[in-house]
């Protein structure tokens, strides 16, 4: 790849892993399929290709676009962002302690219970927000915090200079599920971060259409190896398909993201304004208490957020915020993020039982619709019963 490093991020992402086909000339990497590759003679191979699972092409020319972006030396991509984040859990020891946030995405606080507390690992959930408290939670034994900012479903910001450097004092690593922000408005690996983690089913990929996953490093380590070999031997990898998928929808990941990011903060101070929200989560507004830390950490807010709903005389907060997502003709009802089209969600209901989301909670995936047909949307949705049934 022809990387220069003074290009800004709508440059990287429009060039990242490219260079052109010299076979063909083709200016667009192309897409390979090929499960082998040929041995020559001497017992070598073309270019380092052998089979599929290892590596090939259209994986490589995506990793080689995500440290670009990310600002890493390397990256492992998967088959999911589970798949991603599993891998980077299994590359710890049984007996190693991590600490987590108490805001978690859901599924990896799910698969730290049911696979790695089994296997032997010890985790301990924290308020990352409150850096006493992640300082107290760590232990002799403590070799990586687990960060994700601005985290799923309340949007807390954690600082990551100041995390990296409690996990780095203790001979720790800080990995941060980056999913959220996207390497479009922040650089984790800049501020300290050993390992930068993404579903690349959401904003990455960008058009709900592919299933994946990424893990990229600020330095090449024994843990790193680790990941690549429980990559390659485990074989959660990604098809080339969804590989060119997702070089396609990073092209316009920065400018997605502006998007994203405007319409987010119009809807979101459209929300706050809203006499039946009682609560509006987004690092955006000024009230928000990561507000400080999410100006300095982040190029933008993000086109996340989540509101809580007033009850009333008629209705819990719940049942209000379901009948809200029931409302909605332009928010699509759905889970998932990071798709052109806008979603909403109840997310207690989504997670079931074991939830930790608020039950008034609904979150929204904003979009790229215009925003005043959103902010219609939505104020349509929140409109009083009465006027609707007649
Ligand atoms: C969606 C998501 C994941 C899981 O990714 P999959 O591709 O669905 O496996 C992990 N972390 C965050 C923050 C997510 O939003």
């Amino acid at each position: 790849m022809n990387n220069n490093d003074n290009w800004r991020m709508e440059t990287v992402a429009i060039h990242a892993g490219k260079e052109i086909d010299p076979t063909t000339g083709a200016v667009m990497p192309p897409l390979h399929l090929s499960t082998t590759f040929e041995r020559k003679a001497d017992g070598s191979y073309h270019n380092g290709f052998t089979y599929i699972r290892g590596d090939n092409p259209t994986r490589r020319a995506l990793e080689d676009a995500l440290c670009a972006l990310e600002g890493g030396v390397c990256a492992a991509t998967f088959a999911s962002g589970m798949a991603a984040i599993m891998t980077v859990f299994q590359a710890l020891r049984p007996g190693d302690h991590v600490l987590i946030p108490d805001d978690i995405y859901f599924g990896t606080r799910v698969m730290i219970d049911k696979l790695f507390t089994p296997w032997g690992l010890t985790s301990h959930a924290v308020d990352m927000t409150d850096l006493d408290a992640v300082r107290a939670a760590m232990r002799p034994n403590t070799r990586m915090l687990w960060i994700e900012t601005p985290s799923n479903p309340l949007l807390k910001i954690t600082d990551i200079a100041a995390t990296a450097a409690i996990a780095h004092e203790a001979g720790a690593i800080l990995a941060c599920d980056s999913t959220w922000p996207s390497p479009a408005l922040q650089q984790t690996l800049a501020q300290g971060a050993d390992l930068a983690v993404h579903a690349t089913t959401k904003y990455l990929g960008g058009h709900s259409d592919l299933l994946g996953g990424a893990v990229i490093a600020r330095q090449d380590s024994e843990f790193f190896d680790l990941i690549r070999t429980i990559q390659q031997a485990g074989g959660a990898v990604p098809s080339p398909f969804d590989c060119w998928l997702l070089l396609r929808g990073i092209r316009t990941l920065p400018y997605r993201m502006r998007g994203h990011c405007e319409n987010a903060q119009r809807v979101a101070d459209y929300l706050s304004g809203h006499p039946k929200i009682e609560r509006v989560h987004y690092p955006g507004l000024i009230s928000h208490p990561g507000h400080i830390i999410a100006a300095r950490q982040m190029s933008g807010y993000g086109g996340m957020l989540s509101i809580q709903l007033h009850k009333d005389s008629l209705h819990t907060g719940e049942q209000n915020a379901r009948r809200m997502a029931n409302r909605t003709a332009l928010f699509v009802q759905a889970t998932s993020l990071g798709g052109v089209e806008s979603l909403i969600e109840h997310r207690a209901s989504i997670e079931g039982a074991v939830t930790n989301a608020p039950a008034n909670l609904l979150r929204l995936s904003v979009g790229l619709e215009h925003p005043d047909d959103l902010i219609a949307d939505l104020e349509q949705a929140l409109a009083d019963e009465v006027a609707l049934e007649r």
